[in-house]
């Protein structure tokens, strides 16, 4: 219990000192200190929590998701800790938990909603004991090009097999890789998925990656793809195919970035959120709910105020324009954004941002893994931005796209775009996580944006 309380105050202290020396949101430094004098700080803390946790891990849609459901539990009066800034390590988890205790050393909150990178899952479970774990979807990563995805997928399986006394997997009846996962416990999990035919498309995007049976090696059939390789699916051998949804999402109805309806068991839920992605993102967050007993209706009137977390599909105003800004991390992620801001927003003003820090990925290759194509003669004004942004130019020049220069300098990426896009009009900010930060950082400066540690 000393013990736990000096890690505790060392932690806190370090959160205080890099917050002072603005470091900005997101920093793990705090955790990492914490559990380098109690390596079992995290568990300690997770004790200390009213009803308990919900773990949330897959490779697109965390961050949305985390924050969908806290929302839901903050509004039915619940005190949330969570690791909201990108941090989603363990350690940024540990950082989180650490912000919120008090002297003694306890954890004041009722839950703890943590989002965790799918490696860690099994440290994360093991450590945080969740009530309920959410798999989200499995794409082929910016981060892990070369085929981690089996071992990835193992792990998560170890680590659902090992969920506590009562608690409970919700999984992603609609990705193939999750629903291999799924098939493979000793026990049940609670399957969602889409399910509206009227928004699907009828064949796999290029990029594609899980397109093959997992049981026989056959090419699966899709009679829904909804995004990336999640859809409605089955072997032609019959010996693997969709789970069944325990909850689905129906009557679907999209209107670009704005707002987003769908029906789940007979209530409608309508909220401020674009994308056919995050239908995923709602439909998942219900049933997280749901399955730790908040009401229908309730959940309903909650999602009609939520507000996005940074970057994602985050709203800024400059001089009269608007700019829509949406994080776009790795191939299936790109093309979601992409499809969304030309088909769904009918957007014509884009800054694609493309950066090769570690936290972006340093191989930049998958971005030829990207339908840029979708732009080709529908976007007006294109800037290629970012530290790599010359490579995003040649990949936007064998799409066919009509680009502007590159330009490495965020500030004069922003200015080619407001120069272009008229008053009144909406432009599209899609980058990577750091080019993000970027673009962001130069908004602040310009009082466009507020710090996105204070958002
Ligand atoms: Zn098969």
């Amino acid at each position: 219990m000393i013990r736990k309380t000096a890690a505790v105050w060392a932690g806190k202290a370090t959160g205080t000192l890099s917050r002072v020396t603005r470091r900005g949101g997101g920093t793990t430094l705090p955790g990492d200190v914490a559990r380098a004098i109690d390596p079992k700080i995290l568990t300690r803390l997770a004790q200390d929590l009213t009803y308990g946790s919900i773990v949330i891990t897959g490779t697109n849609g965390k961050t949305t998701t985390a924050r969908l459901v806290s929302y839901l539990l903050e509004g039915a009066g619940h005190r949330v800790v969570s690791n909201r800034a990108g941090a989603n390590l363990i350690f940024g988890a540990t950082a989180a938990a650490l912000d919120r205790a008090g002297a003694d050393g306890r954890l004041r909150a009722d839950w703890g909603v943590f989002e965790i990178d799918e490696a860690s899952l099994p440290r994360a479970v093991d450590e945080i004991q969740p009530r309920a774990t959410l798999v989200l979807n499995l794409f082929r990563d910016q981060l892990d090009r070369y085929g981690e995805l089996e071992s990835i997928a193992k792990k998560i399986e170890q680590a659902l097999s090992t969920l506590p006394e009562g608690a409970r997997a919700v999984l992603n009846a609609d990705d193939p890789r999750v629903a291999e996962i799924g098939l493979g416990l000793p026990y049940r999990p609670l399957w969602y998925g889409l399910d509206d035919v009227s928004i699907a498309a009828k064949t796999l995007p290029h990029a594609a990656d899980a397109r093959t049976c997992p049981r026989c090696g056959a090419s699966l059939i899709f009679d829904a793809v909804y995004v990336g390789h999640d859809g409605v699916y089955r072997c032609p051998n019959g010996d693997f195919a969709r789970p069944e949804p325990d909850l689905r999402a129906t009557d679907i109805k999209l209107n670009g970035f704005e707002s987003l309806a769908l029906t789940i068991a007979g209530t409608r839920i309508e909220l401020p959120l674009g994308g056919l992605y995050n239908c995923y993102n709602v439909l998942a967050a219900y049933a997280v709910a749901y399955s730790v007993g908040l009401e229908p209706q309730y959940i309903a009137d909650r999602l009609k105020t939520f507000k996005p977390a940074f970057g994602r599909q985050e709203r800024v105003e400059f001089r009269g324009r608007h700019l829509v800004l949406v994080l776009s991390k790795n191939p299936a992620g790109f093309n979601e954004t992409v499809r969304t801001a030309v088909d769904l927003a009918k957007g014509t003003n884009y800054i694609l941002g493309l950066n090769d820090r570690k936290a972006d990925g340093t191989d930049v290759s998958w971005i030829w893994d990207v339908d840029f194509e979708q732009l080709k003669d529908r976007a007006r004004v294109v800037i290629p931005a970012g530290v790599r942004a010359h490579d995003l130019a040649v990949r936007l020049k064998y799409a066919g796209v009509k680009a502007e220069a590159p330009e490495t300098d965020p500030g004069k990426a922003l200015d080619v775009l407001i120069k272009n896009t008229d008053e009144g009009d909406t432009a599209y900010v899609l980058c990577t996580y750091t080019a993000m930060l970027d673009i962001r950082a130069e908004l602040v400066r310009r009082g466009w944006a507020q710090p996105y540690w204070e958002t």
